[in-house]
């Protein structure tokens, strides 16, 4: 029925498609064709009716990428690192309001870092190990999704505004060939409350998404993922902008978005059989 209904309203709005041309399912992906229709115009329409749900759209045929570009917290990892680490100094809820409020898009990224950083000087090192061992977790399918597509040629690279010492281990867990991120100031084994180096930001992350492009030439086609309002321009710049999970300023500059399955659901939507798929 809610494809009937989808169909109408589809029909409503210039966009008339048979519900038998909508019934074409690959590896449990419903795959629709509208040689004329609106991707923004068609991709509310599929909210409408069937939200929660993972899907792309793209004004032309999907194809595999030769670059996926990724977020960390909350994206690849089901947790923001700066929010459990700071449970460690004992101001989870100071720091996590902050975060929030960051990746609504309500504050800027850089100044909302910076502050969060400051609260956390003196911090131990070690805190940053324990932290990783007792509570980050890979998101379910990341590995799998990172390794099948590194298996088709893809370069992959893990860019974050949070930080090298999280991204590091995360990254080489998951099998990213290329890690960017923030560098926390460590002083005698505690945290200084500031970050050495340029801040890794939204415009960083679009950067990194073009530099790699640049590389791999004109024809070359790219994903993004993340979460958050920082991601909203490197989402933006990839051929496919993915929101995982996400806010609700990403969600609306995405191209498609997963909010029903894992992460494999990326490679379901790129049509990669399952029986190619690589586990991690
Ligand atoms: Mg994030």
């Amino acid at each position: 029925m809610r494809l009937d209904r989808a169909s109408a309203a589809l029909s409503d709005a210039g966009m008339p498609v048979a519900v038998a041309q909508m019934l074409d399912f690959h590896g449990g992906v419903l795959q629709i064709a509208l040689p004329h229709g609106d991707p923004a115009k068609f991709r509310a329409i599929l909210d409408t009716h069937f939200a929660p749900a993972d899907l792309l759209v793209s004004a032309e045929d999907i194809r595999e990428p030769q670059l996926f570009v990724s977020d960390m917290d909350s994206t690849m990892i089901g947790q923001e690192c700066i929010d459990e680490l700071a449970d460690f100094a004992g101001l989870k809820k100071q720091v996590s309001a902050i975060t929030e409020r960051a990746m609504q898009g309500e504050l800027d990224f850089e100044s909302a870092l910076k502050e969060r950083v400051a609260l956390l000087e003196g911090l131990d090192e070690e805190a940053i190990r324990q932290c990783l061992d007792e509570r980050i977790a890979a998101t379910p399918g990341a590995r799998t999704l990172v390794a099948t597509l590194k298996s088709r040629g893809c370069q992959t690279v893990l860019v974050t505004g949070g930080f090298h010492h999280f991204a590091d281990p995360i990254a080489e867990k998951l099998g990213f060939h290329r890690v960017v991120g923030n560098r926390l100031g460590i002083r005698d084994g505690r945290l200084t409350g500031t970050l050495d180096g340029a801040i890794v930001d939204g415009a960083t992350k679009q950067r990194i998404l073009i530099e790699e492009m640049e590389r791999l030439g004109p024809e070359a086609v790219s994903m993004a993922a993340g979460d958050g309002a920082n991601d909203v321009r490197m989402i933006k710049a990839a051929t496919y902008g993915i929101a995982y999970r996400a806010k609700p300023t990403l969600r609306e500059k995405a191209d498609g978005w997963i909010d029903r399955g894992d992460c494999t659901s990326i490679l379901k939507l790129l049509q990669i059989p399952r029986e190619e798929w690589v586990s991690g």
